[in-house]
């Protein structure tokens, strides 16, 4: 875990960072609230220890700053204080600190408190990976996804937006039974992890419907990429779980771009989700590639 330590005082500020290295965590300084504020947009640190007061953006402004809209995580935050009457304590837990400790500050307390922080994060870190994921699958659900793309990567590389809906699966549901239809939504996810991951990102977003951004390759050997997975899918033999050996294929829209300048994702996607459709139309079993900029 990183810990970003913010205090004006360098001595301090010293013995607070050799302290937490010695204890194993990774360290980060700050000299004022702002520079902290500078490193926390750069870094996704979610522990913060800062002093008070400071010249530039307090303790309880940083914390304030934190707790408002410009960070997109939720952020553990110990004020440290020389202060010790109620009205100080009161202030800050107002203000959203988590908790405070007093200067000079006793090494074994900080190292006791540091660790009840750590386990707050790590269950708001299983909370935030749960609401990102989908149960029956283990893949990102629609807000996982929306989530990855919003941090991820540069838009200088190629990318490639796809769509895919397993053919006729409502058949499935409706003749073997819905317990059996999530045995094949299973392994379809596990194909298409197997196939499109690590250098892609599986997504379900619907019922049988998921989403796929695909990296490293050229637009045309993205749509190659996903040609090669849809004729693995429809040659390889699935079960229901209960006995009877299971065919089915997918349908596949793609839009792969050379970069993304500028262009809005969830329009390449809306993009790839009309080349699924005009797959559909043509007989199922097929990948659309369409270009970006084709009409939505
Ligand atoms: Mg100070």
């Amino acid at each position: 875990m990183k810990i970003l330590v913010v205090e004006d005082q360098r001595f301090t500020r010293r013995m607070l960072v050799r302290f937490l290295t010695n204890a194993g965590y990774a360290v980060e300084e700050a000299q004022d609230g702002c520079e902290a504020m500078e490193v926390l947009a750069r870094e996704p640190i979610r522990f913060v220890i800062t002093d008070w007061m400071m010249p530039c953006m307090s303790g309880l402004e940083l914390i304030r700053a934190i707790r408002g809209r410009s960070l997109d995580r939720w952020v553990y935050v110990i004020l440290l204080t020389a202060r010790d009457e109620k009205s100080g304590i009161v202030e800050a837990l107002d203000a959203g600190a988590d908790d405070f400790i007093h200067k000079p500050f006793d090494n074994e307390e900080l190292a006791v408190r540091i660790r009840a922080g750590q386990r707050i994060i790590e269950l708001t870190e299983r909370l935030e990976r749960l609401a990102m994921t989908d149960p029956l699958t283990g893949l990102l659900n629609r807000r996982g996804l929306q989530e990855t793309l919003a941090q991820s990567g540069s838009a200088d590389a190629p990318l490639g937006c796809v769509v895919a809906d397993i053919d006729h699966f409502k058949r499935i549901n409706d003749a073997r039974g819905h317990d059996r239809g999530d045995l094949v939504l299973k392994q379809i996810a596990e194909l298409l992890r197997g196939l499109f991951e690590p250098d892609g990102i599986v997504a379900r977003v619907g019922g049988e419907e998921f989403w796929l951004l695909l990296r490293n390759g050229t637009p045309a050997e993205l749509c190659e990429r996903v040609e090669r997975a849809r004729s693995i899918i429809a040659a390889t033999v699935l079960t229901d779980g209960g006995g009877d050996p299971l065919n089915l294929t997918l349908s596949f829209g793609i839009t792969a771009v050379p970069a993304l300048q500028g262009r809005d994702i969830t329009t390449l996607f809306k993009i790839a989700d009309g080349a699924l459709y005009a797959s559909k139309q043509n007989g199922r079993n097929r990948v659309t590639c369409a270009a970006p900029d084709a009409c939505p």
